[in-house]
């Protein structure tokens, strides 16, 4: 403590991928009240806008300190007692599963969670209420680039650490607005170029580093797979693929390659809005540099062919041998706090802890040693996100738990959503804040913010990286941790969830990930606070991490070598027409996080971006702040316009943050993915017009 009797706790940010290094300041009383930045190598001092302003949440007037409860939707919600709220809880979760079965209960986590509670959600809904459905909110994420990884590499992270960005000679950013979803990562992205990197951003608007790229290409939104097809049949025409690294690292190359040639840049500038010459220019800069690097976020990975938008990427990096060297390979960019440390523990529907199969035999077994349960017990695969949703719809789910997540603004198609969750019999809430979802459910307990209890996550880079404590949470306000817990002890599994502290299950979670790729065997609280972050896989406690993969060529595949795919372009989901002749795609915007429930509360953020707009070409006729009506096929809204020449003129952009009547997703369409089931939130065919008034 300072003269003052005050403190710095050293943590992270609680928001972005990024996971920058902060200092909480608390007062002699205790209390977080304001924030220092901290020299940790993620971000050098640096914070952005969400950043600086996440302190302000820990003590808001909006938080959460009593449960609340209602036994119908007609009633409202009301202030309930502990006792009075987990008895509900479990005797509709007794009645839901006694009349319709284990599975008509579901449980959906989030990836802003710590991975210990993560860890504990996939536990929690296959222990103790012995459901398969499970599932959580990184599946609106990036989890069509975690099917990618798994397929070209089998094993689910970023290859390189954010470091090697400043040694590439290339660049590439597909679908990824570093400038305002990962702010302090473009201290990377321009330092590579102020170093003589060549920047490339592919991406439909021109976003802050679109602005300051060598080259940006504006392709229409839907259509990158055919584009980075494009490029490699130029690579492939122009004689500049790594032919050795091929021979000696990577399988599927001839089909590959046979499959580019369908792909001329003709083709693709048709396909793609984008003139010819740019495919070219493209293929050389990257090929040519000695070292390069591409990286990839929610752009290309929102769509129904998101698995092979990213897969285009990594043959791409495959065929020119650019792939585990320093300054040389590929990575997605996760956007939540935990994206990466979500996806690994246990709460995706098909995933065990350590990232393993539920539907492989020795892994199950595996795993029900660790919890103490029966082969027998453990259930089997669930659905993923929005399937729950359509089987809520369908009252083949009747009562569910969220946790840490906000479907209401972060989920397509709001009237499907809504539908579901007023379907359900039964809804509980585990939130800080009254988030829209929270305040449809029947029961919410008031949780703990991340400065109030320690845990890990992992960001972008898959360093784990720890969050410590900084003040004790409000009275009656209780850990995720602890509400999973008394809810697992009532319903008669007490002895499986007899965790005090995060410590002990992140305890567990090593144990459970051992021996596995994502081995946190080696990772300790203790080794964390000294090192200031361990990239796994670290299997024991003298192992240094890994910072970067693939640096002696192998992979995680049983052969060592990158599995090369063959990708065909498909047109998106939602079809075009008279219509509905425009793109509509949604982002992010940098004051703003994810669903707002957080950001919409913090005074500065709100001043800077009070409300969404809707962001139109000036060819359409609009002026700033005029209100444009844009419509779906799910329905329409009104926004200001933001007249822009930012924007292709055949696109729309919403930012997303922000719940009905202006809600980016309720004209979004619920396609998914087949193979991911990420929904396509980057492309819904719209129309506009003028409004009368917004
Ligand atoms: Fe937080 Fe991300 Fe901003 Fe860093 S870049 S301060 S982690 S929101």
């Amino acid at each position: 403590a300072d003269q003052n009797g005050e403190t710095l706790v050293p943590t992270h940010c609680c928001f972005c991928g990024v996971q920058c290094g902060m200092y909480l300041r608390v007062d002699r009383g205790g209390k977080v009240f304001g924030v220092e930045p901290r020299n940790h190598d993620i971000n050098r001092m640096r914070l952005c806008p969400k950043g600086i302003n996440a302190y302000q949440q820990v003590n808001h007037p909006d938080r959460l300190t009593a449960p609340l409860m209602r036994r119908s939707r007609d009633e409202e919600l009301r202030e309930a007692t502990w006792d009075e709220a987990l008895d509900f809880t479990v005797s509709e979760i007794q009645r839901i599963q006694r009349e319709h079965g284990r599975d008509a209960f579901g449980v959906l986590g989030g990836a802003s969670l710590f991975s210990e509670k993560t860890y504990l959600v996939g536990k929690f809904a296959r222990v103790a209420l012995k459901t398969r459905h499970v599932d959580y909110n990184g599946r609106l994420c990036m989890v069509s680039a975690a099917g990618a990884n798994k397929l070209a590499f089998n094993i689910d992270r970023a290859g390189n650490p954010f470091s090697d960005i400043l040694l590439t000679d290339c660049l590439l950013l597909a679908g990824a607005n570093v400038g305002e979803c990962f702010p302090v990562l473009t201290q990377y992205v321009w330092g590579a170029r102020d170093r003589g990197a060549t920047l490339i951003v592919v991406d439909p608007r021109e976003t802050a580093v679109a602005r300051t790229a060598d080259i940006h290409v504006a392709l229409k939104s839907g259509t990158d797979s055919a584009f980075f097809n494009a490029v490699l049949n130029v690579v492939i025409e122009e004689g500049l693929t790594d032919e050795a690294y091929l021979a000696a690292h990577a399988t599927g190359w001839v089909e590959a390659k046979a499959n580019a040639a369908q792909y001329p840049p003709s083709r693709a500038a048709g396909i793609c809005g984008i003139p010819a010459e740019q495919v070219v220019q493209v293929a050389r800069a990257f090929a040519r540099a000695p070292k390069a690097m591409a990286f990839h976020a929610r752009g290309i990975e929102h769509h129904t062919q998101g698995v092979e938008n990213c897969l285009s990427v990594i043959n791409l990096c495959t065929a020119t041998g650019h792939i585990g060297k320093p300054g040389a390979g590929y990575g997605t960019l996760t956007g939540q706090g935990n994206g990466q440390g979500g996806r690994e523990h246990g709460q995706k529907a098909d995933l065990l802890p350590g990232g393993r199969s539920i539907l492989n035999e020795e892994h199950r077994r595996q795993i029900c040693e660790i919890w103490g349960i029966e082969e027998s017990e453990l259930p089997a695969a669930g659905t993923s996100m929005m399937e729950m949703v359509w089987q809520m719809q369908r009252q083949e789910i009747r009562g569910l738990i969220g946790i840490c997540n906000n479907p209401f603004v972060s989920l397509p198609h709001y009237a499907v959503v809504k539908e579901g969750y007023d379907t359900t019999e039964f809804h509980a809430q585990f939130d800080f804040f009254l988030s829209e979802t929270a305040a449809n459910a029947h029961v919410v307990f008031p949780v703990t913010i991340w400065a109030e209890d320690e845990g890990v996550m992992a960001n972008a880079e898959a360093r784990v990286v720890k969050h410590n404590k900084a003040q004790e949470p409000p009275a009656g306000v209780r850990t995720d941790t602890w509400v999973m817990c008394e809810i697992a002890r009532r319903l008669g599994a007490g002895d499986k969830f007899a965790f005090g502290s995060s410590r002990e299950v992140f305890d567990e979670l090593r144990r459970a990930s051992a021996g596995t790729v994502i081995d946190y065997s080696g990772i300790t609280y203790e080794r964390l606070e000294e090192t200031g972050g361990i990239s796994w896989p670290c299997p024991s406690t003298d192992h240094p991490g890994t910072p970067r993969l693939f640096e002696d060529g192998t992979t995680y595949h049983a052969d060592g070598k990158i599995h090369m795919q063959v990708v065909e372009w498909h047109p998106p989901a939602d079809p075009y027409d008279e219509a509905h002749p425009m793109t509509l795609t949604t982002g992010r915007t940098v004051a703003h996080f994810l669903s707002g429930n957080q950001t919409r509360r913090l005074g500065a953020l709100v001043e800077q971006t009070p409300r969404p707009w809707a962001e139109v070409h000036p060819s359409h006729g609009f002026r700033n702040g005029e209100p444009v009506r844009v419509v779906t096929r799910r329905g329409s809204e009104v926004f200001p316009a933001l007249v822009t020449e930012a924007i292709r003129p055949d696109t729309v952009f919403i930012p997303y943050h922000w719940p009905v009547p202006t809600a980016a997703n309720a004209l979004t369409i619920d396609a998914l993915d087949p193979r991911s089931k990420i929904p396509e939130y980057k492309v819904c065919a719209c129309r506009i017009e003028h409004a009368d008034a917004i």
